[in-house]
């Protein structure tokens, strides 16, 4: 199977995204059919998306996509931490994926939390690395969007060969705001 290339792929998650915001419903193909041929010739997905665990941000939806299209890693914050980069590694050199999208939203309660330098408990691990992104960054979105941005630097780093896209979803209207291309 053809792998779509960084550009492609991205284009594809734009009409998606496009296609999502005037849907009631996922447009994407998980019918038995796509489950057996899935489970027969195995996942090629064409991009790989980090996103927050935050429940009103859902990839698979916001980009119009069924089963096996994108490999999605969720974690508070969408930070990028050892075990998310072993997982984007797992994507660019066992799934030879070409586009990795940093997911960040709008009203992000991790972000928040690191804006208000809560660091106790497991939740610091996530809120340590937000703060070394927004550092006194004290607006909301604008923090959401240093932290999608150092965290795609990162990526891009132990990837200069794929693209490597940060975005912030838009919780109320649905809109991606691709912030670099
Ligand atoms: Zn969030």
């Amino acid at each position: 199977m053809n792998q779509l290339s960084g550009k492609e792929a991205l284009e594809k998650l734009r009409e998606g995204n496009r296609k999502f915001i005037s849907s009631v419903f996922n447009p994407g193909d998980i019918s038995r059919e796509i489950r057996l041929e899935t489970a027969e010739h195995g996942q090629h997905p064409y991009a790989a998306v980090v996103a927050c665990s935050d429940s009103r941000e859902i990839p698979e939806d916001i980009f119009s996509c069924g089963i096996g299209e994108i490999f999605t890693i969720r974690i508070a914050g969408n930070v990028i931490e050892d075990s998310q980069m072993g997982s984007v590694e797992y994507a660019v050199e066992h799934l030879d994926i070409n586009l990795i999208v940093i997911l960040g939203h709008t009203s992000c309660g991790a972000v928040g939390a690191a804006i208000e330098g809560h660091t106790s408990g497991r939740v610091g691990v996530i809120t340590r690395e937000i703060i070394q992104a927004i550092r006194n960054e004290k607006d909301a979105r604008k923090a959401s969007i240093r932290n999608v941005l150092y965290q795609a630097e990162k990526v891009r780093k132990q990837f200069p060969d794929v693209l490597v896209v940060p975005a912030l979803y838009e919780i109320r209207s649905g809109e991606i705001h691709w912030l670099e291309e």
